[in-house]
């Protein structure tokens, strides 16, 4: 078996390459408006409630639609999962390792065709798409190599007269609750960590992107994995999400989205309810406020690359990354000549359908541009507006939510746009005096998801790696862009459990430990 290596990502310079993913989204519009079913045990269900998912980009275009599940489906997924864990908890982790290794070779196939159907679902450029479908294959690929790491037994102290062995199962029937904003990278990272460590899955796709979600149900059965071991389940977070959540039979939670309804997840899977005999396990990865600090000590040279990971950090997918920067925090003796690198870069940004290519496309719907301008109508308010700062209007923009990259500056750093989840492209400016004022600046926010630091100087370096309070750090890059094995990603405080995806950590959380003592 060869060792992990991450996949490489597509290189659109190539002509080969762009020609395959304009046939793609070709292809994925010919097959638009279609229907999908409820899939329990593999058979397939409907009900007669449908949503429709849209393209942002063109909002009045049906992706597909799909069938709403409600509690009778729920209950129904969740004894044939239990039904299903009987069987799968006992193959070889040899075996549930091979499924993935299988859709990871699907996916490798079907990597224009998933990807052009993602630019179209949620808005993401070509690029982008391609990194996620890339990150996906990278979970599926790391996470059955990491499973072959903990099976078997653990390695123990040997006492006179016992044989002891300590191992790891699975919990049981896992609720996957995934955001729209990584659709399938994230969906599938959840899904097959509960897959691979013997559990089963009720896979309740994001309302924004359920195409993804079935998609990823076809690999997974194009690579012939038994009916029963996960369950595609599209609806309301609110009420299927909620019903879920509180269902005694439920044993573990993996939920990645807001700190509000992570937090609510979080209160509500604690309490134990009648019929229920475990306590709840949860992983619950929710938002950042995250910051890159500009150090006095660096070089000149350099500025025009550290404008080009700010910018790239704030609005790439239209800021809509939990790392995405979204506050930047500039030593001030370098502050006039950032701002004006970073806006020169701002102001080359390409805004258009991102099928075409274009680097920033249309945020996710329409309340998510209502909260992203009401939170510019507030950034006016509390700093000064800089750049861009409205919806685009006229033309293709009409079609879509497409709104400017925006730049507040003089922004107090216990500003609401300073302090709470824009998700979206807007970024605060902030002056520090010096270095400690940057770092106490960075810390002072509930969250502590990503963060990045460019300095030359190494005792700042090594201030920053001991003292600035990020699940994941950067030094001298952007703080977007995590590779799965290479960068396992979390954050602490109110960015969520610190899981740490694509970590050799993060399986352990699927499992629990068993120890069987015999006398000699
Ligand atoms: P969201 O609104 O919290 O939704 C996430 C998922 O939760 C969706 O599937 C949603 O279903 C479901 N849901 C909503 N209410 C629920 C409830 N009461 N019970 C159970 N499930 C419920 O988040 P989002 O807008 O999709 O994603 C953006 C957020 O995710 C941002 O805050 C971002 O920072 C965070 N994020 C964090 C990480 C990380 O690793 N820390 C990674 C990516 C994103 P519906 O779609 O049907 O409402």
């Amino acid at each position: 078996m060869r060792p992990f290596r991450p996949e490489p990502l597509t290189d659109f310079s190539k002509e080969e390459n762009v020609k395959a993913i304009r046939a793609a989204l070709e292809n994925a519009k010919r097959n638009f408006g279609k229907r999908y079913p409820i899939i329990i045990n593999g058979k397939e269900y409907t009900t007669d409630k449908v949503f429709k998912s849209f393209n942002p980009a063109h909002k009045d275009e049906v992706i597909g639609e799909f069938y709403a599940a409600g509690e009778r489906e729920a209950d129904l997924a969740i004894e044939s999962a239990w039904k299903a864990f009987d069987l799968w908890k006992n193959f070889p982790a040899e075996e549930r390792a091979g499924f993935l290794f299988k859709a990871a070779e699907i996916l490798r196939r079907r990597r224009f065709e998933i990807a052009a159907w993602m630019v179209y679902e949620v808005g993401k450029n070509w690029v982008e798409a391609d990194a996620d479908v890339a990150e996906a294959i990278d979970y599926l690929d790391y996470y059955a190599h990491q499973m072959l790491e903990y099976a078997g037994n653990r390695p123990l102290a040997h006492i006179y007269g016992e044989n002891n062995e300590y191992f790891y199962i699975p919990l049981g029937v896992v609720v996957v609750i995934p955001p729209w904003n990584f659709p399938l990278a994230i969906l599938t990272g959840m899904t097959v960590a509960a897959v691979v460590t013997g559990n089963t899955v009720i896979l309740k796709p994001a309302s924004d992107s359920p195409m993804m979600g079935y998609l990823f149900m076809d690999v997974m059965r194009e690579a012939g994995l038994p009916d029963g071991v996960i369950n595609f389940l599209p609806g309301s977070g609110g009420s299927l999400g909620g019903y879920l959540v509180k269902h005694p039979k439920v044993r573990m939670i993996a939920f990645t989205g807001s700190r509000d309804v992570g937090v609510w997840i979080y209160e509500e899977a604690a309490k134990v309810r009648p019929g229920q005999k475990w306590l709840k396990r949860v992983i619950a990865e929710m938002g950042g406020k995250d910051a890159i600090i500009v150090d006095n000590d660096i070089d000149e040279k350099d500025i025009p690359f550290i404008a080009n990971q700010i910018v790239v950090s704030a609005y790439g997918y239209q800021g809509q990354k939990c790392s995405a920067a979204s506050r930047l925090i500039i030593v001030e003796e370098v502050y006039d000549k950032i701002l004006s690198a970073v806006l020169e870069e701002t102001k080359r940004i390409e805004i258009g359908d991102p099928a075409e290519g274009k680097f920033m496309g249309p945020v996710i719907n329409e309340s998510s541009e209502r909260k992203i301008l009401n939170y510019i109508e507030i950034g006016r308010s509390e700093g000064k507006l800089v750049f861009g700062g409205e919806k685009l209007r006229g033309g293709i923009y009409d079609e879509g939510y497409y709104i400017q990259p925006t730049i507040f500056t003089e922004v107090p750093p216990n500003a609401r746009i300073a302090q709470e989840e824009i998700f979206g492209p807007v970024l605060s400016v902030i002056k520090a005096k010096d270095f400690d004022e940057a770092l106490k600046i960075a810390n002072d926010t509930d969250y502590g998801l990503t963060g990045s630091v460019f300095t030359r100087n190494r005792e700042k370096i090594y201030r920053a790696k001991c003292d600035f309070h990020v699940g994941n750090l950067y030094i001298n890059r952007k703080c977007t862009g995590a590779i799965v094995g290479v960068h396992p990603f979390g954050g602490f405080n109110m960015s969520g459990t610190d899981a740490k995806a694509g970590g050799p950590d993060y399986l352990l959380y699927f499992l629990q430990g068993k120890t069987v003592s015999e006398r000699l």
